[in-house]
């Protein structure tokens, strides 16, 4: 992509509005832009990003046996009706009236609206187990929607639901997610813990809340220090095993958010016990018969009688982790996106859009990338250079590749890696070569 032709509105100023890191970072940069209190526009940068997240979490509940769904935004309130929760969800559920006067409302999650699905389908043992995903936008009228992405009303979230005939095949069902979660966060290049969780108005008694940390997450959450050696990175996606003793070991050190912790009754001596703030980028549940007993979702069993669904259900905030991942990656300069995620993987800077060799090069090198598959953004735009460095620090791109009059002399181009800021100087007909995926 040429940048002279690219719809990137980036900011000069920081916006006042925007109080943490990433939420000024995704307007400065040009990847989003608000709509109302917690409703975003998702503009080119903003959109690849998240679809570049979508694409990892999608690929990883595949991975794990789900099967994608889309179910609707809309859903009847009559649903929510049969399980209790109609009342009971209170002022952050977003009620519609149809024209012949029907109660409809935006799905802040889809319990109901899945449970029905699988009560008309799913009918013998036989059938089971499922796992269904969607990834699709929610509603929530948060009474702050604030952080940008992070808290919004609006929001993107991947949303599963497990069907198992009795208590342990849904433990089994709830372990996969447990590792397919560890995978998911572990390849967009974040570091979670998982910490038991209370279930709120999703209700069971089994769940575990993934957190992020970073120093401007809205919970203080309390860890073991071991932690810090536990790498998610290193888990198989093996799924057709006994997963409990993964979970055990993911959960056999302490961890807990402000709302679970007792300073009193900790098990952890002070000297072992970290604290610091979470984000929560993902939730899982285990509720067993909740809303299959209330809708009547039952099937037959081996021995011919009826028995309700075993159910769980999961929840990844695809849209939080755009702001989640800059928390955790960026410095002051701007963005720094690990690569598995970044909107591209590459930026190519002509120092010098008014010198005829210079743009002839960096011209030439563009088109070898577009060639070789590479993700680049070239700026190609009639800027100062000072300018342009900024801008691709701003929107942080894994790597900067200069070419200037200078280094067309000696046939040499730099690069820059973001992350480190370590720069190295590569033969112009390597450039490409060097970053093309074999
Ligand atoms: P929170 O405690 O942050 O309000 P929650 O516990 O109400 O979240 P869940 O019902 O567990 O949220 O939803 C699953 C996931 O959806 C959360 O882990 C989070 O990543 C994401 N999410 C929830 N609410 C929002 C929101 N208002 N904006 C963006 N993402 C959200
Ligand atoms: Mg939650």
């Amino acid at each position: 992509m040429r940048l002279s032709k690219y719809f990137l509105p980036t900011l000069k100023e920081t916006p006042s509005e925007a109080k943490i890191a990433s939420h000024r970072l995704i307007l400065r940069a040009g990847m989003v832009r608000q709509a109302s209190a917690g409703i975003y526009s998702w503009l080119p940068l903003g959109l690849k990003v998240l679809q570049k997240i979508e694409a990892i979490v999608r690929d990883e509940q595949i991975a794990s046996g789900a099967q994608e769904i889309l179910m609707p935004t809309i859903q009847s309130a009559d649903l929510w009706r049969e399980s209790g929760r109609y009342e009971d969800y209170g002022k952050e559920m977003l009620r519609i009236q149809d024209r012949h006067k029907r109660d409809m409302l935006y799905g802040p999650t889809n319990e109901e609206q899945i449970t029905d699905i699988v009560r008309h389908a799913i009918k013998s043992y036989k059938d089971l187990p499922k796992n269904l995903f969607q990834i699709q936008w929610k509603f929530r009228d948060e009474i702050r929607p604030r952080f940008g992405v992070m808290r919004g009303r609006e929001f993107l979230m991947k949303d599963n639901y497990s069907f198992d005939l009795d208590e342990a095949a849904g433990r089994h069902s709830y372990n996969k997610m447990f590792l397919a979660y560890l995978r998911t966060f572990a390849r967009l290049g974040l570091k979670t813990i998982p910490m038991a969780a209370d279930a709120g108005p999703i209700g069971g008694d089994l769940s575990h809340e993934f957190i992020v940390l970073a120093p401007t997450g809205e919970s203080e959450v309390f860890y073991h220090k071991g932690f810090e050696d536990f790498d998610a990175m290193g888990e198989a996606a093996v799924y057709d095993k006994d997963l409990q003793p993964l979970v055990d070991r993911w959960t056999s050190l302490y961890a807990a958010t402000d709302n679970k912790h007792d300073a009193a009754a900790c098990p952890v001596k002070s000297s072992d016990l970290k604290t610091g703030r979470g984000i929560e980028v993902g939730h899982i549940f285990f509720f067993g018969t909740k809303y299959s007993e209330a809708m009547g979702a039952t099937v037959q069993g081996q021995d011919g009688e009826t028995t309700p669904l075993q159910m769980g259900s999961y929840g990844i905030g695809v849209s939080r982790l755009v702001g989640a991942i800059i928390e955790a990656s960026h410095d002051d300069a701007g963005i720094i996106w690990p690569e598995a995620v970044a909107p591209f993987q590459v930026g190519l800077i002509n120092v010098r859009s008014d010198n005829e060799a210079s743009t002839k090069a960096a011209d030439a090198l563009y088109a070898e990338f577009l060639k070789a598959g590479v993700e680049v953004l070239y700026d190609d735009r009639d800027e100062r250079p000072g300018a342009k460095f900024s801008n691709m620090d701003l929107i942080g791109l894994p790597f900067a590749v200069t070419i200037g009059p200078r280094g067309l002399e000696t046939g040499i181009a730099e690069v820059k890696n973001r992350a480190t800021g370590e720069r190295t100087e590569i033969k112009l007909s390597g450039v490409v070569k060097h970053f093309a995926k074999p």
